[in-house]
């Protein structure tokens, strides 16, 4: 089949894309609710209703309930579905129950002669915690598997999905992931995430994302299994994750569990459902408490698939109107080692800035320590870099506030002043006022007080290091005048002020 993906948006290393698998079309980043081949509470047929272009099902429990009719109709006819499906060999079944005698061949011939469209080759899962020893080994089980597979049924109907493990030894999953693209895999899945996330290690797991995202190509798709809760949704995407599969949502569903964009809260110590979907508009929280069990886990179910299509959207609409960073910031204020993921992000301010577009048609936020390491910074900085150059012998810095340069027929610039005009970035400090024309020089919108703020005395200091003979700074209401010139004699009165002699203002 005639795999490829398309990347239309981009913000971080977040991206909006369409996988095209022949006929069938999945646009990312994409939620694939996983959906036992037998018993299910949310029939498939409805989830395609309700926004879900894909599925996730268990191809070793259907072929262990279902086999001779899977291979007979197809894996779409059997489980009622006509959109994407993607097939988990089993190798989680593996990790659970011990080795089950299956071959990477049985696997991938039941997951072909169903005509799953994109199946994961049969991989043992490292888990977590797991011993660097034991890591290896289900890296190195994975890999043989992928690889003969794909050279055994490449040129089956169905894509391979190549599953990525080496849980939190990094080393192991770049390894993976490397190994992985060059053996030909067109999408990669990253194993291992579940148990992390359970113990709130949001670091870490940012930290295995990024592994295997700084060593696969930015063309190939990153699936992230087991990741679908809303509180971590938009970290993931942030970090280069574009589609991901979960049962949480009919997990959750069966112990009471209502998904929130901040969390889960248990029904039962809940007064209002704060949600417009069909399961909340029609019911109240007694309502929803007094039905029978099994009609409660299915309006939850459907109440918590609304919930993670709902964050998905925000991800994309965030995407798409180039704000994710300020979203995965909302999203880290609903737990502390959220927070700590967004470290993570800041250190690896640079990788991120890749995918993110130089030009945004919006206000950039400082509101906090944590927006000083916003990637669309790091792409400024570069900017400046490459922009600081002293053409004259005198530098004025206009540190405070003022309105946009505006280039008019005739009006002086700074340059033909004599001197190089200069304005105050709230982060990245004194910039050539030229740059007022490129994002996001003017474009920052600084809270007071947050982190990192340039004072004008830094910002004349960072100036004279750069060679020129004077400096002097302008301000609105205020002229603070460097110490070199007043080193140099008697106080003179206030130069032309910058105001005049640069560029006219409206
Ligand atoms: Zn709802």
């Amino acid at each position: 089949m005639r795999f490829s993906f398309e990347v239309k948006d981009c913000d971080l290393q977040g991206r909006i894309g369409l996988i095209s698998l022949g006929g069938r079309r999945l646009e990312t980043p994409c939620l694939l609710p996983v959906v036992h081949p037998v018993s299910q509470a949310v029939p498939p047929s409805e989830l395609k209703s309700m926004g879900f272009g894909g599925l996730m099902t268990n191809s070793y429990i259907l072929s262990a309930r279902r086999k001779d009719e899977a291979l007979r109709e197809g894996v779409h006819r059997v489980i009622g579905y006509d959109g994407v499906v993607m097939t988990d060999s089993g190798g989680y079944q593996v990790l659970e129950y011990g080795d089950l005698g299956v071959g990477f061949r049985d696997v991938a011939a039941f997951q072909a002669g169903i005509r799953s469209d994109l199946a994961v080759t049969l991989d043992r899962p490292t888990g977590y915690p797991q011993s660097r020893r034991v890591a290896k080994e289900t890296v190195d089980y994975s890999m043989d598997n992928a690889v003969a597979t794909l050279k055994e049924f490449g040129g089956a109907e169905t894509t391979w999905v190549g599953p990525v493990q080496g849980g939190l030894h990094l080393d192991l999953v770049k390894r993976s992931a490397r190994g992985l693209a060059e053996a030909g895999f067109q999408m990669l899945a990253l194993g291992s995430p579940v148990q992390v996330m359970q113990n709130y290690m949001f670091a870490d797991l940012a930290r295995m994302i990024l592994g295997a995202k700084r060593a696969a190509p930015y063309s190939v798709p990153m699936h992230l299994f087991g990741a679908g809760h809303p509180l971590t949704m938009a970290l993931a995407v942030a970090l280069g994750c574009d589609t991901f599969d979960s049962a949480s949502y009919i997990l959750y569903a069966r112990r009471g569990r209502y998904m929130l964009p901040s969390g889960a809260a248990d029904l039962e110590k809940m007064r209002y459902l704060p949600c417009s979907c069909p399961s909340c508009v029609k019911s109240s929280v007694k309502e929803l408490l007094e039905l029978e069990h099994a009609d409660r886990t299915k309006a939850l179910a459907v109440h918590n698939l609304h919930a993670l299509r709902a964050e998905v959207e925000a991800c994309k609409e965030a995407i798409a109107e180039g704000r994710l960073w300020d979203l995965v910031l909302e999203r880290s204020q609903a737990h502390p080692r959220l927070k700590e993921a967004i470290g993570v992000l800041s250190e690896n301010q640079e990788f991120l800035s890749q995918g993110t577009p130089a030009l945004k048609d919006r206000g950039l936020f400082i509101r906090s320590p944590e927006d000083a390491k916003r990637p669309e910074l790091e792409v400024a900085r570069r900017r400046l870099a490459r922009a600081a150059r002293r053409s004259a012998p005198k530098a004025v810095l206009e540190a405070e506030k003022a309105g946009p340069v505006v280039r008019a027929r005739g009006a002086p610039s700074g340059k033909q002043g004599g001197y190089d005009l200069y304005r105050m970035h709230p982060v990245l400090g004194a910039y050539p006022a030229e740059l007022e024309f490129v994002y996001p020089f003017a474009q920052t919108v600084a809270s007071e007080g947050a982190a990192g703020e340039w004072k004008a005395k830094e910002g004349l200091a960072a100036l004279r290091k750069m060679g020129y003979r004077s400096v002097e700074a302008a301000g609105a209401r205020r002229r603070v005048r460097s110490r070199r010139r007043r080193k140099g004699g008697a106080p003179s009165p206030p130069s032309p002020s910058a105001r005049s002699r640069s560029p006219r203002r409206p």
